[in-house]
């Protein structure tokens, strides 16, 4: 079909999943991107601290957070996955997998940046750059979409503007222009720190592997399990940022985390102690548990629970018994979340319950929507690229 024939698609937003709508639906239609950058794709470059973790071989709903799970695992499909794991393939990446998590094998994120806008290029999809859209109308079947001095017309849009999620002096335009149509659930922080009343003291930046227990007004929500990494607000690492998208929706309420530094059975270490202090008998209690957790740790929570004896043969039940809580369930108030400079993702944004999880299709006709703009978060370990992807996908099998 010649170009002039073919209906026009605009696709707001050059990133992850724009980029992937777009290639697709040039198949079969004119195609712009209006991207308010000066390059497309420039959040890829800081992903998986610049190695980009684009995919996992766990794309499944348990990892992931939205208000519609029914549509959430069709669009998660393994028919879904698996073409987009054929179209990196067919674009050029070859994957290095380790543990489930996808990176390209040259460990570098410009490799999927790259690929990607070489076939927008190959393509000859019109990407204008430094645009930033402020409206969309739909005037019968036609879309007007409107930045500050430039006016475009489409047959169909694909709202793909991510989240503000990461960026410092960026607006949530994106947000603003969805919510003139559709139900859009507050965006907040998610993968980011938690922040607590008090905190662990004089052990900022110490790493360890720990296992955390989310509790909402005195309920456990859920545990994770990896490494955390105390600091002088509160808390960070993977398992926390897993975490802190329920937080973000929950904050308000009574939010509590539990922390076990230890990785034995909690019934077990009170007897494990008494041995393992008669075999290192002039050894102190830090000494003793030094090989299993940081000192840093011991210190501070033989300080919290005011215990002064350096020996555990000195020490009292009670005293046993508080220095085993504070082991197995180091109690943090959680009072917030750092902003969304910080923050990888953002939890909240259009409901999927205004989306056809067969095209992306939103309850406007010929209005899609893509990515992190969708309330859909995922989390660390390419969970949300993964979903960006997938549905940039889904979008170009849309027809006339
Ligand atoms: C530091 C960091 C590390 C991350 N690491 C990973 C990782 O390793 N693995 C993973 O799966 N996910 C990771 N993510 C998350 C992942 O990058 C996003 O979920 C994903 O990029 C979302 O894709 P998207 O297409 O929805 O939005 P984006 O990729 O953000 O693209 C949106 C595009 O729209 C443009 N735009 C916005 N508003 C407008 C407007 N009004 N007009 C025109 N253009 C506009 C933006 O400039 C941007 O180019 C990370 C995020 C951050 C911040």
């Amino acid at each position: 079909m010649c170009g002039d024939c073919m209906k026009k698609v605009i696709v707001i937003g050059g990133g992850a999943s724009g980029l992937v709508a777009a290639i697709n639906l040039s198949k079969k239609f004119d195609v712009t991107i209006l991207e308010r950058n000066s390059e497309c794709a420039k959040k890829i470059l800081m992903t998986g601290n610049g190695k980009c973790n684009y995919f996992n071989w766990d794309i499944n709903i348990k990892n992931y957070y939205t208000d519609d799970y029914n549509k959430l695992e069709t669009i998660l499909s393994d028919k879904n996955q698996q073409r987009v794991l054929k179209f990196f393939d067919d674009i050029g990446v070859i994957p290095r997998i380790k543990n489930g998590y996808y990176y390209p094998y040259s460990n570098q994120a410009t490799t999927i940046r790259t690929l990607l806008l070489k076939q927008i290029e190959n393509r000859n999809i019109k990407v204008i750059n430094n645009i930033e859209v402020e409206s969309i109308e739909k005037v019968g079947d036609i879309f007007i979409v409107e930045s500050h001095n430039l006016s475009f017309k489409a047959n169909k849009v694909v709202l793909a503007t991510g989240s503000i999620a990461g960026l410092k002096n960026v607006n949530e335009i994106g947000i603003n222009i969805a919510s003139n149509f559709f139900k859009v659930i507050s965006p907040q922080p998610a993968l980011v720190q938690l922040k607590s009343k008090e905190t662990i003291k004089n052990c900022n930046g110490v790493r360890c592997d720990a296992i955390l227990s989310l509790y909402i007004d005195n309920k456990l929500i859920t545990e994770e399990s990896g490494e955390i990494q105390i600091t002088d607000y509160g808390i960070s690492g993977i398992c926390t940022l897993n975490i802190s998208s329920i937080v973000s929706r929950s904050l308000g309420k009574n939010i509590q985390v539990k922390i076990n530094f230890m990785n034995m059975l909690e019934s077990n270490f009170l007897s494990w102690m008494d041995k393992r202090c008669k075999k290192l008998s002039n050894y102190n209690i830090v000494e003793v548990l030094e090989s299993l957790i940081n000192y840093k740790i011991i210190y501070s929570i033989l300080k919290k629970a005011k215990i002064k004896k350096d020996y555990w043969l000195n020490m009292n039940q009670n005293e046993k018994e508080l220095l085993k809580n504070l082991l197995f369930a180091y109690p943090l108030e959680i009072i917030g979340t750092n902003d969304f400079t910080r923050s990888q993702v953002m939890t909240g944004g259009v409901s999927l319950k205004d989306i056809n999880p067969l095209t992306m299709e939103s309850k406007i006709p010929n209005l899609y929507i893509t990515g992190e703009l969708l309330n859909v978060d995922g989390k660390c370990g390419g969970f949300n690229l993964g979903f960006a992807w997938i549905t940039g996908m889904i979008v170009g099998d849309c027809n006339d």
